[in-house]
């Protein structure tokens, strides 16, 4: 038997390392509870990419299937001038045929986990705003990056902006979309596109800028904008641009790497 058999566990975030941590735990046989502050599990956010290493974590947990049936390959990386001339590329399925790269909405992954948590037997309890650690043998914070469980264990700190905002936005992907990510680059500005599957297409458009004072890490944007700070690129960006009818803008932030990860119970 499992050594976690019957330890009660409690996750605070049900974001991707939460949902995951969950699954994993309560196929060991622990007593799981996911603490999320959202009302639900909002189709919020658009493309990720998935490398191998987050490949073989969901292989491990046997959600290859599951995650094969919601997003599309990843065969290669290209690297363009904002002209759209091709600079560089980086062949994945040739260099690389045993790993494996995929494409996915994080909404389908974020649902996909959930459903392999319950499946598990974790509960999810939402609209939990977690300020002091949940009564339970172990605690797990995985509540983002503006987490309220590091401090405990770190010491009070504030992520700090890198210097760069983002636009995201799916768009309709045009038939035959191909299944590569495509970096179009120009000074102090980047816009990353690949195909998601199921239609769509996601666009991920950086731009550096020293003055984020917001109090929130995303807000609605303006297409308008999105378009205005890209108009000099071409290729395909224009006709992408043209179509985006709703744009979130996300500062990035970013945290030294952690000096502590864990603390046993009674400590400190
Ligand atoms: C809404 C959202 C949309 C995103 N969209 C994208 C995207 O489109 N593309 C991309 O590349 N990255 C996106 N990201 C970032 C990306 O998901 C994260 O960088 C990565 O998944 C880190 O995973 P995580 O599980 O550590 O944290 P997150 O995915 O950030 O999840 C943290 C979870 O903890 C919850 N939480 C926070 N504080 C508390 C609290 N006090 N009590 C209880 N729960 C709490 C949050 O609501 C969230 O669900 C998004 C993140 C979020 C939260």
């Amino acid at each position: 038997m499992s050594k976690l058999h019957s330890l009660s566990i409690a996750i605070v975030g049900a974001g991707i390392a939460g949902l995951t941590a969950a699954t994993a735990l309560a196929r060991r046989g622990a007593s799981v509870t996911v603490h999320e502050r959202a009302d639900a599990l909002r189709e919020v956010g658009a493309g990720l990419q998935l490398s191998p290493n987050a490949l073989r974590v969901l292989d491990a947990l046997d959600l290859w299937p599951r995650l094969q049936a919601v997003s599309v390959p990843s065969e290669r990386v290209e690297l363009r001038d904002s002209s759209a001339r091709l600079v560089a590329r980086l062949d994945l399925a040739r260099y690389r045929p045993k790993d494996r790269f995929r494409l996915v909405h994080r909404a389908r992954l974020l649902e996909l986990l959930a459903d392999a948590a319950r499946d598990a037997g974790a509960c999810i309890l939402l609209d939990q705003d977690i300020a002091t650690p949940p009564q339970a043998d172990l605690v797990v914070g995985a509540d983002g990056v503006k987490s309220r469980m590091r401090p405990l264990l770190n010491g009070p700190e504030i992520p700090f902006f890198t210097g760069q905002t983002a636009w995201r936005a799916v768009i309709p992907a045009e038939p035959g979309a191909q299944p590569a990510a495509q970096v179009f680059m120009g000074p102090g500005r980047h816009l990353v596109s690949y195909p998601l599957g199921q239609g769509m297409r996601n666009i991920v458009a950086v731009v550096e800028r020293p003055d984020w004072r917001d109090e929130g890490w995303s807000q609605p944007g303006d297409p308008a904008d999105l378009r205005a700070a890209f108009g000099h690129f071409g290729g395909p960006v224009p006709d992408w641009l043209a179509t985006v009818d709703q744009v979130s803008l996300w500062g990035l932030f970013r945290h030294p790497v952690a000096a502590h990860w864990q603390r046993p119970a009674g400590q400190g």
